[in-house]
This record gives structure tokens, C-alpha cells and sequence, in this order.
């Protein structure tokens, strides 16, 4: 045990870059926790990497608490390993949720338009909360989205940043996961430079594959992936049948110049959530 924590090393819950995620339990409370472990032996060389990068993200965890983003309870530092006692979330990743509700089998696996803009909405009001923060994500993807009791959590805030100027800071780490990353990141045509707009279009990805069940663009090279999103439109197939205004969103969302990309504001003034009929423009 850790703390007032007992962890259960045979329970996993996932595998993340440096550690893994177990059960575990707040011992007075019986309460059932979530509890990512780093462990920093075996890691000697990059130990002061790593520990730099668990600092930041307790750091950022820290300053959120939101309905929609993972809580964190406590973080710990002991001699070889790093812990952060975290909200469980029960109905695992996004993606898991949604080969569980898709009622297709064999097929592409994806949300009815009325649940995903539930889900949907809910991710943009965890992200409005970091906004509020400062706070930019820079790995949204349906893995790092956990699902508890059917509410969805903006989790895994390994590549987040606290800004000073969320709306004009020029950001330049090469972070994210390829089929998610904002074009900024991915060409170096570039100049690897880009904006937090970098996670509207990774939002805009996660809208349309929780809608269809797959990404816009898929390659099986960084290259190939790169020429694609430049050249090759965003095609909306037409089954599922998705409505206009989801399709227009989402287009918005994934204009690759950040200038023509949808803005924080107009995300935030979306009525997502709201029954489709009164949203016919
Ligand atoms: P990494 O930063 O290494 O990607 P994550 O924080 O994303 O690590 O966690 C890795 C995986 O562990 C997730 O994709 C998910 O499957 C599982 N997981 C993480 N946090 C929780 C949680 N709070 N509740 C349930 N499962 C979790
Ligand atoms: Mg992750
Ligand atoms: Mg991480």
C-alpha cells in the first residue's frame, strides 16, 4: 500500500508510455480508485525526464476539477516510483465504450448521432474547463477519453502545458499521437509551429470517429498520412446518416490552415447537445 491507498497489481487497468494504470482502493473508505504507477528504477537514464514529466502532470491535474475530467486524489513520489490515485473510471476508454454500445458486429464501430452528441458535448465542457485554466491538451484521442457511469472524462495530461496566453502562445513540442495530430505537428512544411487551435482539430477527428467509426485519413506512414489530410477532402460517407450541421462542424473543426480552423469561441458556442430538429440552421 501507498499512503491510505492499497493497489492491486493484479488488476491493470491499461498500459500507458511509462507506466501502469491498476485497481486500487482508499483503505478507510473501501472507495475503488484508478492508480497509474511510474516506476522510475529501469529507468535510470531517463529518470529525470520522466520525473520532470509526472511533476508537470500532477501539477496540471492538480489545477482541474471538472465533472468532466479526471480527478486526481493524490499523487505520490516514493524511492522508485511515481503515483497518481485517480477517479475511476469504470467504463474504460472511449473506444471501449463504444465497441460495447455499437450494436454492429463486424463492422465499424460507432455512437447513434443523439448519444455521441451527449458524449461529444460533454467532452467539449471538460475542455472548456481547462480553456479556463489555460491549459492546453495536445494528446486528445478516444484512449485518453475515459467513461464513468456513462459521463466522458478528458483524462491523461502527460502533454499538457499551463499558458500564460492561451489564445496567441506559439507552441512548438512535437507531442500528440499521429492519426490525431493536428497538421502543424505533423508537416514540418510548418516550421512545427502551431497554436492550442492543434486540439480543436483533434477534437474534430474525435467527433467525426465516434460518428463513423473511423478517422477522415488513414495512412500507414507519417508521410502518406501528411499528403492525405492536404490534398485528399474530407469525405463524409453516407452511412451512417449524420446530419448537416455535425458535417459542417466537423469540417470547421479540421480546415488544416489554423486561420480558417474553427475558434475556441465558436467551439464553446455550440449547442451540441441540443435535439437535432431545432438545430436545422
Ligand atoms: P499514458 O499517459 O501512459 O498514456 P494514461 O493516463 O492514458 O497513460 O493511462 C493508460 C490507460 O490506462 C488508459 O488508456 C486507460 O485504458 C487506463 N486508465 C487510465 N486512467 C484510468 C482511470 N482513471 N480509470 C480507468 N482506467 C484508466
Ligand atoms: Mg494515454
Ligand atoms: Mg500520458
Amino acid at each position: 500500500s501507498v499512503g491510505p491507498y492499497q493497489i492491486d497489481m493484479t488488476q491493470s487497468l491499461g498500459k500507458g508510455t511509462f507506466g501502469v494504470v491498476y485497481l486500487g482502493k482508499e483503505i478507510k473508505s473501501q472507495e475503488i480508485v484508478a492508480v497509474k504507477v511510474i516506476n522510475l528504477k529501469g529507468n535510470e537514464k531517463q529518470l529525470d525526464s520522466i520525473a520532470k514529466l509526472c511533476q508537470n502532470e500532477y501539477q496540471i491535474m492538480q489545477r482541474l476539477q471538472h465533472s468532466n475530467l479526471v480527478k486526481l486524489y493524490q499523487f505520490q513520489r516514493t524511492q522508485n516510483n511515481m503515483y497518481f490515485m485517480m477517479e475511476y473510471c469504470e467504463g474504460g476508454t472511449l473506444d471501449s465504450y463504444i465497441a460495447r454500445k455499437c450494436p454492429h458486429k463486424n463492422q465499424l464501430k460507432f455512437l447513434a448521432e443523439s448519444e455521441a452528441r451527449i458524449i461529444l458535448s460533454q467532452i467539449v465542457n471538460g475542455y472548456k474547463a481547462m480553456y479556463d485554466q489555460n491549459i492546453v491538451h495536445r494528446d486528445l484521442k478516444p484512449s485518453n477519453i475515459l467513461m464513468n457511469k456513462g459521463v466522458a472524462k478528458i483524462s491523461d495530461f502527460g502533454f499538457s502545458k499551463i499558458l500564460f496566453d492561451f489564445e496567441n502562445q506559439v507552441l512548438q513540442t512535437f507531442a500528440g499521437t499521429p492519426l490525431y495530430m493536428s497538421p502543424q505537428i505533423l508537416n514540418p512544411q510548418f516550421q512545427r509551429q502551431y497554436s492550442t487551435k492543434t486540439d480543436i482539430w483533434s477534437l474534430g477527428i474525435i467527433f467525426y470517429e465516434v460518428l463513423y467509426g473511423q478517422t477522415p485519413w488513414r495512412a500507414t506512414s507519417f508521410q502518406e498520412l501528411m499528403v492525405k489530410i492536404q490534398q485528399v477532402p474530407i469525405k463524409f460517407p453516407s452511412i451512417p446518416k449524420v446530419s448537416d450541421q455535425m458535417k459542417q462542424i466537423i469540417s470547421k473543426m479540421l480546415k488544416v490552415e489554423e486561420k480558417d480552423r474553427m475558434s475556441w469561441d465558436e467551439l464553446f458556442q455550440l449547442q451540441i447537445q441540443q435535439d437535432q430538429e431545432s438545430l436545422v440552421n
